[in-house]
Protein backbone atom coordinates (compact mmCIF):
# COMPACT_ATOMS: atom_id res chain seq x y z
CA UNK A 1 0.00 0.00 0.00
CA UNK A 2 1.37 3.28 -0.66
CA UNK A 3 1.09 5.90 1.67
CA UNK A 4 -1.34 8.94 0.45
CA UNK A 5 0.00 12.78 0.80
CA UNK A 6 -2.63 13.09 3.56
CA UNK A 7 -1.35 9.80 5.15
CA UNK A 8 0.31 10.88 8.78
CA UNK A 9 4.21 10.13 9.11
CA UNK A 10 4.48 7.80 11.73
CA UNK A 11 7.78 7.26 14.11
CA UNK A 12 7.88 4.04 15.81
CA UNK A 13 10.94 4.03 18.70
CA UNK A 14 11.93 0.43 19.67
CA UNK A 15 10.74 -2.39 19.34
CA UNK A 16 10.45 -4.57 15.81
CA UNK A 17 6.89 -5.43 16.86
CA UNK A 18 5.96 -2.52 16.12
CA UNK A 19 6.49 -3.50 12.45
CA UNK A 20 2.48 -5.03 12.11
CA UNK A 21 1.82 -1.41 12.50
CA UNK A 22 4.41 -0.33 10.32
CA UNK A 23 2.89 -2.77 7.64
CA UNK A 24 -0.02 -1.16 6.89
CA UNK A 25 0.51 1.75 4.15
CA UNK A 26 1.15 4.54 6.09
CA UNK A 27 4.28 6.32 6.22
CA UNK A 28 6.96 5.24 9.06
CA UNK A 29 10.73 5.46 9.89
CA UNK A 30 12.24 2.75 13.17
CA UNK A 31 14.64 4.19 15.08
CA UNK A 32 16.31 1.98 18.20
CA UNK A 33 18.83 2.72 20.82
CA UNK A 34 21.14 -0.25 20.38
CA UNK A 35 24.08 0.27 18.03
CA UNK A 36 23.56 -2.52 15.79
CA UNK A 37 20.49 -5.29 15.22
CA UNK A 38 22.43 -7.68 17.74
CA UNK A 39 23.75 -5.47 20.74
CA UNK A 40 21.62 -6.21 22.90
CA UNK A 41 21.91 -10.19 24.51
CA UNK A 42 18.61 -11.54 23.69
CA UNK A 43 19.02 -14.64 25.93
CA UNK A 44 15.27 -16.07 26.06
CA UNK A 45 12.82 -17.40 23.41
CA UNK A 46 9.33 -16.41 23.50
CA UNK A 47 6.02 -18.09 23.04
CA UNK A 48 3.84 -17.18 20.28
CA UNK A 49 0.25 -18.48 20.24
CA UNK A 50 -3.36 -17.26 20.31
CA UNK A 51 -2.66 -14.39 17.71
CA UNK A 52 -0.44 -16.46 15.06
CA UNK A 53 -3.35 -16.13 12.10
CA UNK A 54 -3.95 -12.74 12.72
CA UNK A 55 -0.23 -11.84 12.83
CA UNK A 56 1.03 -13.75 10.21
CA UNK A 57 -1.79 -11.95 8.13
CA UNK A 58 -0.53 -8.75 8.91
CA UNK A 59 2.89 -9.19 7.53
CA UNK A 60 3.50 -8.53 3.52
CA UNK A 61 3.69 -11.07 1.04
CA UNK A 62 6.87 -10.65 0.70
CA UNK A 63 8.04 -12.08 3.86
CA UNK A 64 10.21 -15.28 3.94
CA UNK A 65 8.64 -18.29 5.15
CA UNK A 66 8.20 -18.40 9.43
CA UNK A 67 9.26 -22.09 9.73
CA UNK A 68 12.86 -21.42 10.63
CA UNK A 69 11.64 -18.44 13.64
CA UNK A 70 11.10 -21.88 16.00
CA UNK A 71 14.20 -22.42 18.62
CA UNK A 72 13.65 -25.61 17.72
CA UNK A 73 14.78 -25.60 14.20
CA UNK A 74 16.77 -27.61 12.18
CA UNK A 75 15.70 -30.24 14.92
CA UNK A 76 12.61 -31.81 13.69
CA UNK A 77 10.51 -31.60 17.18
CA UNK A 78 7.32 -30.00 18.19
CA UNK A 79 6.76 -27.09 20.40
CA UNK A 80 6.32 -28.94 23.76
CA UNK A 81 6.43 -27.45 26.99
CA UNK A 82 6.15 -29.78 30.12
CA UNK A 83 5.50 -29.84 34.09
CA UNK A 84 6.78 -32.23 36.69
CA UNK A 85 5.49 -32.06 40.09
CA UNK A 86 7.94 -33.41 42.65
CA UNK A 87 5.07 -33.93 44.86
CA UNK A 88 2.92 -36.50 42.88
CA UNK A 89 5.54 -38.30 40.86
CA UNK A 90 8.55 -37.13 38.57
CA UNK A 91 5.91 -38.16 35.20
CA UNK A 92 5.97 -35.31 32.14
CA UNK A 93 3.07 -33.71 32.55
CA UNK A 94 1.47 -30.98 30.28
CA UNK A 95 -2.12 -29.33 29.61
CA UNK A 96 -2.62 -30.90 25.71
CA UNK A 97 -3.90 -27.92 23.64
CA UNK A 98 -1.85 -25.29 24.94
CA UNK A 99 1.52 -27.03 25.81
CA UNK A 100 2.45 -29.31 22.84
CA UNK A 101 2.02 -28.85 19.18
CA UNK A 102 0.12 -31.41 18.24
CA UNK A 103 -0.66 -30.09 14.32
CA UNK A 104 -3.73 -28.08 16.12
CA UNK A 105 -2.65 -25.51 17.83
CA UNK A 106 0.17 -23.75 16.51
CA UNK A 107 2.50 -22.18 18.86
CA UNK A 108 5.50 -20.97 18.30
CA UNK A 109 8.21 -20.74 20.58
CA UNK A 110 10.49 -18.13 18.70
CA UNK A 111 14.20 -17.52 19.09
CA UNK A 112 14.16 -13.21 19.73
CA UNK A 113 17.12 -12.76 17.34
CA UNK A 114 15.54 -14.94 14.75
CA UNK A 115 11.91 -13.53 15.41
CA UNK A 116 13.99 -10.00 15.14
CA UNK A 117 15.61 -10.28 11.86
CA UNK A 118 12.11 -11.92 10.45
CA UNK A 119 10.42 -9.16 11.70
CA UNK A 120 13.28 -6.70 9.99
CA UNK A 121 12.65 -8.14 6.76
CA UNK A 122 12.78 -4.85 4.19
CA UNK A 123 12.71 -2.54 6.76
CA UNK A 124 15.07 0.08 7.53
CA UNK A 125 15.89 0.65 11.39
CA UNK A 126 17.92 3.49 12.29
CA UNK A 127 20.10 2.30 15.07
CA UNK A 128 21.84 3.85 17.78
CA UNK A 129 18.95 6.44 18.27
CA UNK A 130 18.07 6.57 21.49
CA UNK A 131 15.70 8.54 22.66
CA UNK A 132 15.69 11.14 25.28
CA UNK A 133 13.44 13.13 24.92
CA UNK A 134 9.76 14.19 23.55
CA UNK A 135 7.77 17.36 22.67
CA UNK A 136 4.85 17.52 20.94
CA UNK A 137 2.78 20.39 19.84
CA UNK A 138 -0.54 21.20 17.97
CA UNK A 139 0.62 20.25 14.25
CA UNK A 140 3.65 17.75 15.29
CA UNK A 141 5.68 15.52 17.50
CA UNK A 142 9.71 15.36 17.66
CA UNK A 143 11.87 12.88 19.75
CA UNK A 144 15.15 13.99 20.56
CA UNK A 145 18.04 11.35 20.61
CA UNK A 146 21.34 11.43 22.61
CA UNK A 147 23.32 11.32 19.25
CA UNK A 148 21.79 15.14 19.65
CA UNK A 149 19.67 14.61 16.34
CA UNK A 150 15.72 14.35 16.18
CA UNK A 151 12.82 13.09 14.16
CA UNK A 152 9.94 15.26 13.37
CA UNK A 153 6.48 13.44 12.29
CA UNK A 154 2.55 13.33 13.31
CA UNK A 155 2.76 10.50 15.27
CA UNK A 156 5.45 8.90 17.44
CA UNK A 157 4.67 5.33 19.39
CA UNK A 158 6.55 4.56 21.81
CA UNK A 159 7.68 0.73 21.85
CA UNK A 160 10.61 1.32 23.57
CA UNK A 161 9.63 -1.32 26.22
CA UNK A 162 9.77 -1.80 30.29
CA UNK A 163 11.86 1.78 30.95
CA UNK A 164 9.90 3.71 27.87
CA UNK A 165 10.91 7.34 27.38
CA UNK A 166 7.71 7.86 25.72
CA UNK A 167 6.03 6.56 28.41
CA UNK A 168 7.48 8.89 30.91
CA UNK A 169 6.62 11.87 28.78
CA UNK A 170 3.17 10.66 28.43
CA UNK A 171 2.77 10.80 31.98
CA UNK A 172 4.34 14.16 32.25
CA UNK A 173 7.86 12.92 34.21
CA UNK A 174 5.56 10.45 36.74
CA UNK A 175 6.55 7.33 36.39
CA UNK A 176 4.18 4.63 37.29
CA UNK A 177 5.84 0.99 37.64
CA UNK A 178 6.30 -1.29 40.23
CA UNK A 179 9.20 -3.85 40.97
CA UNK A 180 7.28 -7.69 41.38
CA UNK A 181 7.70 -9.72 44.91
CA UNK A 182 9.59 -12.08 42.83
CA UNK A 183 13.14 -13.08 43.19
CA UNK A 184 14.33 -15.01 39.89
CA UNK A 185 17.90 -16.36 39.15
CA UNK A 186 19.26 -16.90 35.83
CA UNK A 187 21.40 -18.59 33.82
CA UNK A 188 22.09 -19.17 29.77
CA UNK A 189 24.13 -22.30 28.94
CA UNK A 190 25.10 -24.33 26.15
CA UNK A 191 24.46 -28.14 25.86
CA UNK A 192 25.27 -30.59 23.77
CA UNK A 193 25.44 -34.61 23.32
CA UNK A 194 23.73 -36.98 25.71
CA UNK A 195 23.26 -33.96 27.72
CA UNK A 196 21.07 -32.43 25.13
CA UNK A 197 19.26 -34.88 24.15
CA UNK A 198 18.33 -35.67 28.29
CA UNK A 199 16.94 -31.94 28.11
CA UNK A 200 14.88 -32.24 24.83
CA UNK A 201 13.10 -35.49 26.28
CA UNK A 202 12.51 -33.37 29.57
CA UNK A 203 10.77 -30.71 27.13
CA UNK A 204 11.25 -29.98 23.71
CA UNK A 205 10.93 -26.41 24.20
CA UNK A 206 10.79 -26.31 27.94
CA UNK A 207 10.01 -27.25 31.71
CA UNK A 208 8.77 -25.77 35.13
CA UNK A 209 9.31 -27.76 38.27
CA UNK A 210 7.11 -26.70 41.21
CA UNK A 211 10.24 -28.19 43.92
CA UNK A 212 9.33 -27.57 47.94
CA UNK A 213 13.24 -26.06 49.07
CA UNK A 214 14.98 -27.37 52.30
CA UNK A 215 13.96 -23.87 53.35
CA UNK A 216 10.30 -24.45 52.63
CA UNK A 217 9.83 -22.30 50.07
CA UNK A 218 8.02 -22.93 46.98
CA UNK A 219 10.31 -22.69 43.46
CA UNK A 220 9.85 -22.44 40.02
CA UNK A 221 12.18 -23.87 38.17
CA UNK A 222 11.99 -23.07 34.72
CA UNK A 223 14.34 -24.78 31.73
CA UNK A 224 13.98 -23.28 28.56
CA UNK A 225 15.57 -24.14 24.99
CA UNK A 226 16.88 -20.55 23.26
CA UNK A 227 18.39 -22.13 20.11
CA UNK A 228 19.54 -24.81 18.20
CA UNK A 229 22.59 -24.92 16.39
CA UNK A 230 22.52 -24.88 12.35
CA UNK A 231 24.00 -27.98 12.72
CA UNK A 232 21.49 -29.53 15.38
CA UNK A 233 24.34 -30.99 17.32
CA UNK A 234 24.14 -28.83 20.50
CA UNK A 235 21.52 -25.80 21.79
CA UNK A 236 21.47 -22.61 23.55
CA UNK A 237 19.55 -23.04 27.50
CA UNK A 238 18.74 -21.35 30.29
CA UNK A 239 16.83 -21.71 33.42
CA UNK A 240 15.35 -19.35 36.03
CA UNK A 241 14.68 -20.23 39.97
CA UNK A 242 12.43 -18.30 40.95
CA UNK A 243 10.35 -17.92 44.41
CA UNK A 244 7.41 -15.44 45.86
CA UNK A 245 9.77 -12.65 47.87
CA UNK A 246 7.56 -9.96 49.99
CA UNK A 247 11.06 -8.14 50.35
CA UNK A 248 12.26 -8.62 46.34
CA UNK A 249 11.04 -4.48 45.35
CA UNK A 250 13.83 -3.10 47.71
CA UNK A 251 16.79 -2.26 45.97
CA UNK A 252 19.40 -3.34 48.83
CA UNK A 253 17.49 -6.77 48.72
CA UNK A 254 20.41 -9.49 49.48
CA UNK A 255 20.06 -11.27 45.98
CA UNK A 256 21.61 -8.44 44.52
CA UNK A 257 24.83 -8.69 46.08
CA UNK A 258 25.18 -12.12 45.40
CA UNK A 259 28.68 -13.72 43.50
CA UNK A 260 27.90 -15.87 40.43
CA UNK A 261 28.74 -18.94 42.85
CA UNK A 262 26.58 -17.90 45.51
CA UNK A 263 23.64 -17.87 43.30
CA UNK A 264 24.72 -21.34 41.96
CA UNK A 265 25.19 -22.58 45.48
CA UNK A 266 21.59 -21.29 46.30
CA UNK A 267 20.26 -22.53 43.38
CA UNK A 268 21.81 -26.03 43.91
CA UNK A 269 20.82 -25.98 47.85
CA UNK A 270 17.21 -24.96 46.77
CA UNK A 271 17.03 -28.08 44.01
CA UNK A 272 18.73 -30.29 46.18
CA UNK A 273 16.34 -32.94 46.05
CA UNK A 274 15.09 -33.53 42.34
CA UNK A 275 16.89 -35.88 40.59
CA UNK A 276 20.13 -35.36 39.00
CA UNK A 277 18.78 -34.81 35.04
CA UNK A 278 16.81 -31.88 36.44
CA UNK A 279 19.77 -30.59 38.62
CA UNK A 280 22.59 -30.80 35.77
CA UNK A 281 21.72 -27.45 33.67
CA UNK A 282 22.76 -25.56 37.16
CA UNK A 283 25.57 -28.08 37.98
CA UNK A 284 26.90 -27.26 33.98
CA UNK A 285 26.15 -23.63 34.47
CA UNK A 286 29.72 -21.58 33.84
CA UNK A 287 29.92 -18.41 36.33
CA UNK A 288 30.36 -15.97 33.11
CA UNK A 289 27.23 -16.96 32.62
CA UNK A 290 25.24 -16.42 35.25
CA UNK A 291 23.29 -13.58 35.58
CA UNK A 292 24.45 -11.26 38.26
CA UNK A 293 22.91 -8.87 39.52
CA UNK A 294 19.59 -11.05 39.11
CA UNK A 295 17.05 -9.72 36.51
CA UNK A 296 14.20 -7.80 38.34
CA UNK A 297 10.46 -7.99 37.43
CA UNK A 298 8.41 -5.14 36.68
CA UNK A 299 4.49 -4.84 36.34
CA UNK A 300 2.59 -1.78 34.39
CA UNK A 301 -0.71 -1.42 35.62
CA UNK A 302 -1.69 1.83 33.94
CA UNK A 303 -5.67 2.94 33.54
CA UNK A 304 -5.12 5.60 31.57
CA UNK A 305 -3.30 7.83 29.09
CA UNK A 306 -3.36 11.66 27.59
CA UNK A 307 -4.49 11.14 24.41
CA UNK A 308 -2.47 13.20 21.80
CA UNK A 309 -0.07 12.33 18.68
CA UNK A 310 1.88 10.14 21.16
CA UNK A 311 1.05 6.40 21.94
CA UNK A 312 2.74 3.33 23.82
CA UNK A 313 2.69 -0.23 23.06
CA UNK A 314 3.76 -3.12 24.12
CA UNK A 315 6.18 -3.83 27.85
CA UNK A 316 5.85 0.11 27.65
CA UNK A 317 2.06 0.12 28.40
CA UNK A 318 1.78 -3.00 30.09
CA UNK A 319 4.66 -4.90 31.16
CA UNK A 320 4.15 -8.30 33.06
CA UNK A 321 5.59 -10.77 34.67
CA UNK A 322 6.40 -14.05 32.08
CA UNK A 323 4.61 -16.49 34.08
CA UNK A 324 1.72 -16.46 31.32
CA UNK A 325 4.08 -15.88 28.65
CA UNK A 326 1.44 -13.23 27.51
CA UNK A 327 3.95 -10.11 27.19
CA UNK A 328 4.57 -10.74 23.49
CA UNK A 329 1.78 -11.43 22.37
CA UNK A 330 -0.04 -8.45 23.84
CA UNK A 331 2.89 -6.28 22.35
CA UNK A 332 1.75 -8.03 18.86
CA UNK A 333 -2.10 -7.30 19.77
CA UNK A 334 -1.09 -4.01 20.35
CA UNK A 335 0.46 -3.67 17.15
CA UNK A 336 -2.12 -5.23 14.93
CA UNK A 337 -4.88 -2.93 16.52
CA UNK A 338 -2.69 0.71 16.28
CA UNK A 339 -1.56 -0.73 12.72
CA UNK A 340 -5.56 -0.52 12.02
CA UNK A 341 -6.00 2.54 13.49
CA UNK A 342 -3.39 4.30 11.40
CA UNK A 343 -4.62 2.99 8.14
CA UNK A 344 -8.21 4.40 8.77
CA UNK A 345 -6.89 8.11 9.52
CA UNK A 346 -8.98 10.93 7.27
CA UNK A 347 -6.32 12.84 7.66
CA UNK A 348 -3.07 14.31 10.38
CA UNK A 349 -4.84 16.67 12.63
CA UNK A 350 -4.40 16.81 16.16
CA UNK A 351 -8.14 16.38 17.06
CA UNK A 352 -8.34 13.38 14.83
CA UNK A 353 -5.42 11.55 15.69
CA UNK A 354 -6.11 12.24 19.28
CA UNK A 355 -9.26 10.25 19.47
CA UNK A 356 -8.11 7.59 17.24
CA UNK A 357 -5.53 7.03 19.21
CA UNK A 358 -7.27 7.65 22.28
CA UNK A 359 -10.03 5.03 21.07
CA UNK A 360 -6.60 2.61 20.75
CA UNK A 361 -5.26 3.04 24.22
CA UNK A 362 -8.55 2.72 25.91
CA UNK A 363 -9.17 -0.96 24.53
CA UNK A 364 -4.94 -1.77 24.64
CA UNK A 365 -4.82 -0.61 27.84
CA UNK A 366 -7.79 -2.45 29.74
CA UNK A 367 -6.62 -5.59 27.89
CA UNK A 368 -3.03 -5.48 28.90
CA UNK A 369 -3.78 -3.91 32.16
CA UNK A 370 -6.31 -7.22 32.86
CA UNK A 371 -3.78 -9.63 31.69
CA UNK A 372 -0.58 -8.03 33.40
CA UNK A 373 -2.56 -8.47 37.08
CA UNK A 374 -3.80 -12.30 35.78
CA UNK A 375 0.20 -12.61 35.27
CA UNK A 376 0.64 -11.30 38.49
CA UNK A 377 -1.90 -13.68 40.14
CA UNK A 378 -0.37 -16.74 38.29
CA UNK A 379 2.65 -16.29 41.04
CA UNK A 380 0.83 -15.17 44.01
CA UNK A 381 -0.44 -18.79 44.62
CA UNK A 382 2.82 -20.37 45.61
CA UNK A 383 1.31 -24.04 44.34
CA UNK A 384 1.18 -22.28 40.51
CA UNK A 385 1.01 -24.25 38.03
CA UNK A 386 -0.19 -26.62 39.64
CA UNK A 387 -3.61 -25.73 39.65
CA UNK A 388 -3.10 -23.88 36.15
CA UNK A 389 -2.66 -27.37 34.19
CA UNK A 390 -5.14 -28.70 36.58
CA UNK A 391 -7.74 -27.81 34.16
CA UNK A 392 -6.61 -30.59 32.28
CA UNK A 393 -3.73 -31.98 32.82
CA UNK A 394 -2.47 -35.30 30.57
CA UNK A 395 0.55 -37.41 30.82
CA UNK A 396 2.99 -36.37 27.61
CA UNK A 397 5.01 -39.14 25.78
CA UNK A 398 8.05 -40.04 27.45
CA UNK A 399 10.89 -39.64 24.52
CA UNK A 400 14.06 -40.69 23.47
CA UNK A 401 15.47 -38.40 21.44
CA UNK A 402 18.65 -39.40 19.45
CA UNK A 403 20.74 -36.44 17.32
C1 LIG B 1 12.39 -13.93 31.26
C2 LIG B 1 11.29 -13.49 30.34
C3 LIG B 1 10.61 -14.43 29.55
C4 LIG B 1 9.55 -14.03 28.72
N1 LIG B 1 8.88 -14.97 27.98
C5 LIG B 1 7.81 -14.59 27.24
C6 LIG B 1 7.04 -15.55 26.49
O1 LIG B 1 7.34 -16.74 26.46
N2 LIG B 1 5.97 -15.11 25.77
C7 LIG B 1 5.61 -13.79 25.74
O2 LIG B 1 4.61 -13.44 25.08
N3 LIG B 1 6.32 -12.86 26.44
C8 LIG B 1 7.39 -13.23 27.17
N4 LIG B 1 8.11 -12.30 27.87
C9 LIG B 1 7.71 -10.90 27.76
C10 LIG B 1 8.24 -10.32 26.46
O3 LIG B 1 9.65 -10.46 26.40
C11 LIG B 1 7.92 -8.84 26.38
O4 LIG B 1 6.57 -8.65 26.72
C12 LIG B 1 8.15 -8.34 24.97
O5 LIG B 1 9.51 -8.46 24.62
C13 LIG B 1 7.72 -6.89 24.91
O6 LIG B 1 8.06 -6.38 23.68
P1 LIG B 1 8.27 -4.84 23.49
O7 LIG B 1 8.52 -4.69 22.06
O8 LIG B 1 7.17 -4.08 24.10
O9 LIG B 1 9.58 -4.47 24.37
P2 LIG B 1 11.07 -4.98 24.23
O10 LIG B 1 11.12 -6.36 23.72
O11 LIG B 1 11.72 -4.67 25.54
O12 LIG B 1 11.69 -4.04 23.11
C14 LIG B 1 11.94 -2.68 23.36
C15 LIG B 1 12.89 -2.16 22.30
O13 LIG B 1 13.03 -0.76 22.47
C16 LIG B 1 14.40 -0.40 22.47
N5 LIG B 1 14.52 0.80 23.30
C17 LIG B 1 14.39 0.88 24.65
N6 LIG B 1 14.54 2.16 25.06
C18 LIG B 1 14.76 2.89 23.95
C19 LIG B 1 14.99 4.28 23.72
N7 LIG B 1 15.01 5.16 24.73
N8 LIG B 1 15.19 4.69 22.46
C20 LIG B 1 15.17 3.81 21.43
N9 LIG B 1 14.96 2.48 21.58
C21 LIG B 1 14.75 2.03 22.83
C22 LIG B 1 15.11 -1.62 23.04
O14 LIG B 1 16.47 -1.65 22.67
C23 LIG B 1 14.29 -2.75 22.41
O15 LIG B 1 14.73 -3.09 21.12
C24 LIG B 1 9.18 -12.67 28.67
C25 LIG B 1 9.89 -11.72 29.43
C26 LIG B 1 10.91 -12.13 30.27
C27 LIG B 1 11.64 -11.07 31.11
Amino acid sequence: MTPTPSSPHVLIEGSPLARSCGSTGVSFEIFERSESRYARPEGWAVALHAILPEFFAAMPDDMPPHNELTHLHPLKLGFEFAFYDPEVSMTKMGYRDDYRDDGEVEVIRANRHRLRDWLLTNLPVQNGKQAVQVEENEDKVTVHFRDGTSATGDILVGADGVKSVVRKHLLKGVDQFEYDKISILTSSLRLEGEDLAEQLALGHSAYMVVLQGPDGVYYRYFVGLDKVAPDGKSADYYFHLAWHDEDAPRDDHWTHSLSAEEIRDFALRAMQNLPRQFRCMVERAKLEDIKVPPLRLVTILLDSLPAGRVTILGDAAHAMTPFLAQGAVHAIKDALSLGKALTTLPDSSRSTIATSLGSYQEVMLARGRQAAMESRMAFADPSLPKTMFARQVVSLPEDRITL
